[in-house]
């Protein structure tokens, strides 16, 4: 049976691996692709899975994009309408969510609210609105299939396993490419060193995010709602050659975890075809050539990612969502050259003491809460 796709954020690094993954399963269908300015690659993608609709969030792109593709049948949108649009859409059956930031919060909601199965890669929706998107995934019966490695591979772990069995999650991480250097060695880490992850090649955001390990503190915060355990359950463990890509540990002792070569595509092809598990062409481990897998704790005085995410976690309310955001825009000034590498948990810190948190918050105090951290953020950073 065809399943209908809906892609947000198409022209990215899961997008496109996605797309991959429909070139190898003709059942796939394209049904609408946004993206955010890159129109050279939307009209790539446009002429080729030739979808009923296609948004780009900036205006004059959407513009651009709608003279170049003046002769296909392909109709474009903008901004948040289109989003919600497409997302909303009758003719379609998954929702891949792999846009960065809470701008994919309410497209979530609007998928979830028509039943919508959602293959979620945007980790962001879940931590800053995992108390809205969880209940109503629930009460709609509709299933959010994790897409992140480590999200998957619990997941995976968890199939034919009595939920209330689970002792604690153990969240694996590669440690990024700063592991094992001192606070005094990252002082003058470069954009091109951070940029440098030792296993995954992924989107600039997340590679910085997994530098930092802020990507686990948010991992944290998203496996905490899509598995509903607390957070002292989840136990973070360095594991190097990320072959390992998590497991969760029942109260018998047993361990179930799922291994593979870091590769997206597999957590991706498994949400998108879920339960089966489809022939896929990638690399296979070779545990000779491997050798050892090794683990160790992580070096959380350095790294503060983790002990952030979780003060986040526990004052809750909007605060997850000022973590995000504080992060969100330091890692853009990294990557802009304006601040140091450190000065990325200085910001962080000091927008999580700037604020008072809101219980439950809706999605527009959640807007808000982002608003105020990068007006925050504008205000203290020429005096860095
Ligand atoms: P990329 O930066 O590679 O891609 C982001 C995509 O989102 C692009 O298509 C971009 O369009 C689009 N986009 C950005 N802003 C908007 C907007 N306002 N409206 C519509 N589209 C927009 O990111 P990744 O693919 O690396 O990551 C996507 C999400 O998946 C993130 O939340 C990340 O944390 C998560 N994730 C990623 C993993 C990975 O391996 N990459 C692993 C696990 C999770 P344009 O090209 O036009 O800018």
């Amino acid at each position: 049976m065809d399943r209908r796709l809906v892609i947000l954020g198409s022209t990215g690094s899961i997008g496109t691996q996605t797309l991959e993954i429909a070139d190898a399963n003709p059942d796939l269908k394209i049904v609408a692709l946004a993206a955010g300015k890159n129109v050279k690659r939307m009209e790539e993608q446009v002429r080729k899975y030739r979808p009923s609709y296609c948004v780009m969030w900036d205006e004059a792109a959407a513009g651009d994009l709608r003279n170049r593709i003046a002769d296909t049948d392909t109709k474009v949108l903008s901004g948040m309408e289109g989003l919600l649009f497409i997302s909303s859409l009758d003719e379609y059956d998954i929702l891949v969510t792999a846009i960065v930031g809470m701008i994919g919060i309410r497209p979530t909601i609007a998928a979830l609210e028509k039943g919508k199965t959602i293959a979620l890669a945007n980790k962001e929706t879940l931590v800053t609105a995992g108390h809205i998107i969880m209940p109503l995934s629930r009460s709609m019966n509709a299933p959010i299939l994790p897409v992140d490695s480590e999200h998957s591979a619990i997941f995976q772990s968890m199939q034919g396993m009595p939920k209330d069995r689970v002792e604690k999650i153990i969240l694996t991480a590669s440690g990024g490419p700063f592991r094992g250097k001192s606070r005094s060695q990252l002082a003058n880490i470069r954009v091109e060193d951070a940029l440098k992850h030792p296993n995954w090649t992924m989107g600039r955001k997340i590679t910085i995010d997994s530098a930092t390990l802020v990507n686990k503190g948010l991992e944290m915060i998203e496996a905490k709602w899509l598995f509903d355990v607390n957070l002292d359950q989840i136990h973070v463990l360095i594991h190097p050659q990320s072959i390992l890509h998590s497991a969760v540990q029942y109260k018998d002792g047993g361990i179930m975890g799922q291994m593979g070569v870091p590769d997206m595509k597999l957590p991706i092809q498994y949400a998108i075809f879920y339960p089966d598990r489809r022939e896929m062409d990638t690399p296979r481990v070779d545990f000779e050539t491997l050798g050892a897998m090794t683990f160790e704790k992580p070096d959380e005085e350095t790294f503060l990612g983790l002990p952030m995410a979780r003060k986040a976690s526990a004052i809750g309310g909007s605060m997850p969502s000022v973590f995000n955001a504080a992060n969100e825009r330091a890692v853009a000034l990294f990557l802009e050259r304006k601040i140091r590498f450190l000065e990325i948990y200085d910001l962080i810190e000091a927008s999580m003491e700037n604020h008072k948190a809101v219980a439950n918050p809706t999605v527009e105090q959640i807007l808000e809460a982002e608003k105020e951290t990068y007006e925050f953020i504008e205000g203290i950073v020429p005096c860095l």
